[in-house]
């Protein structure tokens, strides 16, 4: 726009220029014409005057006008034939007849006429002027001048200059004016281009007519300034809500490619976090056909879906849902929910349901056997002892189970409103040793604690069953003669707890799911034990009610080391 206001304004000026140079020219040689003629026609008249007082048929007294050469005026006496009597320039004989002159034919009927003819050879102009005199004969004089266009081109070099000096003055004040006007418009253009800076506008100083724009260019700025604000902060808000969230979104266009996916949706489905999933087909991203099944009913039906798939061993819910607008489906919004621990946890409680009714009934079914014999008087006097023993047993069995199972329970349901206390560990140590320590001894197992007192905020009843357990199990599973001991040592900010026996050690294949519920490592063992196979289960629940850790070393044949670490107080 700058470069059309300052090329037409250019322009228009140099045409301007030339068109008044051009206009002034040709007035120029208007007056300049009429001032030639008039002056001749003076001449002519004044002539005609003298030859009306002299006598015109004497020659001689013609012979005077030869005189009237200063004047460069050509006088010539014509008869009305058109024949040269006189001339005061040239000789009469020599030339020719005048009578289809138009100068000459318009005097004889007008009587006066004139003409003006130009010598394109000679470059002169030359006026004529003629007159009707009372005698019938035709004077006409002439004046021969440079012709106005010769001296034209003598000044033309002069023109130029002042045109080229015009248009150059032209060009620097078309170029200053378009600036200048175009300044506010710069200024908006610049705001327009996103570069909004209420300042430059404050600065603008506009003429009238724009000013009213320039008001509503600034309201309309502020409103735009705001609404990206706005849009920005709303932005930023669902992208900090969708990158924090630990379920996957996804949205997708009608041919499954990828919109739109947050970080957790990349990690659900192991993407890769710094490549751009934009515009990918989702199957790349998931190759699962049920899933990929399932979009495409969805897009087909315009309807939600829900599917569990298992993908890189984990189970994922993906809730399907069509995207609509005014009724035209536009894509599909995925909401992927991680359910691995769910699932795990179902299973665990199916496998501990199926492990319990199991552990349940076989020592029921033997004590219903052996009560069964009794009633219907099938066993000797003497064996009735060793059958209520066997009962006994099993019962002490079935409450050992119950026992366990009702303490598991009760750390699962008080783990959501923890009651503690600040514990001295090494003492709760102290009491399992001297609960146990004749059951050791009837081993011919060594029980030895060492250590100190270190307190942690606990639940002594657990801690009690923890140490008690772990203890329970070194005596069960070490052989007579053995050594088993009981460390409680306060280490920087923690209590360490240790129990180190030199019993029959656990395959390292086991090693990984002894804390599994009803986990048995050798069952011909274990019955004999009266083991319930959730000793360690306890054991691991208590541990991480308190928040500590636990880490087993084992090697067959040579013993176990168990060691907790719980924050000290
Ligand atoms: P259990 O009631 O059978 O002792 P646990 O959960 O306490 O159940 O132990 C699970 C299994 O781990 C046991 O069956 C046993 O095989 C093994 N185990 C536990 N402690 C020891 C240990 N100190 N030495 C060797 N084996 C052990």
């Amino acid at each position: 726009m700058k470069r059309k206001i300052h090329v037409n304004v250019a322009v228009l000026s140099t045409s301007i220029t030339i068109l008044v140079a051009v206009f002034m020219l040709m007035t120029f040689y208007r007056f300049h014409t009429d001032n030639q003629m008039n002056s001749l026609k003076n001449t002519g008249n004044l002539i005609s005057n003298i030859l009306i007082s002299s006598d015109v048929s004497d020659i001689n007294e013609l012979d005077q006008l030869k005189h009237y050469k200063g004047t460069n005026t050509r006088i010539t006496l014509l008869n009305r034939s058109g024949d040269v009597v006189f001339d005061n320039m040239a000789d009469t004989k020599n030339m020719e007849n005048h009578r289809d002159r138009p100068e000459f034919l318009d005097a004889i009927e007008n009587s006066q006429g004139e003409s003006i003819r130009y010598s394109a050879t000679m470059g002169y102009d030359t006026y004529y002027y003629a007159l009707k005199l009372q005698n019938n004969l035709i004077l006409r004089v002439s004046y021969q001048t440079e012709n106005i266009f010769n001296m034209f081109s003598l000044i033309l070099p002069v023109i130029v200059m002042i045109v080229i000096l015009i248009s150059i003055i032209s060009y620097y004040t078309s170029f200053l004016l378009a600036n200048h006007i175009l300044k506010p418009i710069n200024i908006l253009t610049k705001n327009l281009e996103g570069n909004f800076q209420a300042g430059d506008l404050e600065e603008l100083s506009v003429y009238d007519e724009i000013s009213p724009f320039i008001r509503t260019f600034k309201n309309q700025n502020k409103l735009i300034l705001d609404r990206n604000i706005e849009l920005e902060e709303k932005a930023n808000l669902l992208d900090v809500i969708s990158s924090s969230m630990g379920e996957g979104i996804i949205l997708l266009d009608i041919n499954t490619k990828i919109i739109s996916i947050n970080k957790s949706g990349i990690k659900l489905f192991n993407g890769r976090n710094n490549v751009s999933l934009a515009g990918q087909d989702f199957i790349r991203l998931c190759r699962d056909l049920n899933l990929n099944e399932a979009l495409e009913i969805a897009i087909e039906e315009k309807s939600s879906k829900e599917i569990i798939i298992h993908h890189n061993s984990k189970y994922l819910d993906v809730y399907i849902n069509p995207v609509l607008r005014e009724q035209r489906l536009t894509g599909l919004l995925l909401l992927v929910v991680d359910t691995t621990e769910k699932h795990k946890l179902d299973l665990m409680r199916r496998e501990f349901s199926a492990n319990v009714s199991h552990e349940l009934k076989t020592p029921l079914t033997s004590i219903n056997g052996y009560a069964e014999m009794i009633e219907s008087g099938m066993v000797k006097g003497e064996d009735i002892t060793k059958f209520a023993s066997i009962i006994r047993k099993e019962g002490g069995r079935l409450l050992n189970l119950i026992g366990d199972i009702i303490k598991l329970s009760k750390i699962e349901d008080d783990a959501n409103e923890k009651k503690l206390e600040p514990i001295n560990v090494y003492f709760v140590g102290k009491e399992a040793i001297s609960t146990l320590e004749s059951l050791a001894l009837d081993k011919d197992i060594e029980l030895e604690l060492t250590g100190e007192s270190s307190f942690i905020m606990g639940n002594k009843g657990m801690l009690q069953d923890l140490i008690y357990n772990l203890l329970e199990n070194s005596i069960k599973y070490t052989n007579p003669g053995g050594s088993i001991q009981l460390s409680v040592v306060h280490n920087n900010l923690d209590t360490i707890v240790k129990i180190k026996d030199t019993g029959i050690g656990i395959p390292s294949e086991h090693q990984d799911r002894i804390f599994e519920r009803f986990y048995i490592v050798d069952k011909s063992r274990s019955k004999k034990n009266q083991s319930t196979g959730l000793g360690l289960s306890i054991v691991k629940h208590i541990v991480e009610y308190h928040n500590g850790k636990i880490h087993l070393e084992s090697e067959v044949g040579k013993g176990t080391k168990i060691t907790i670490k719980f924050k000290s107080i």
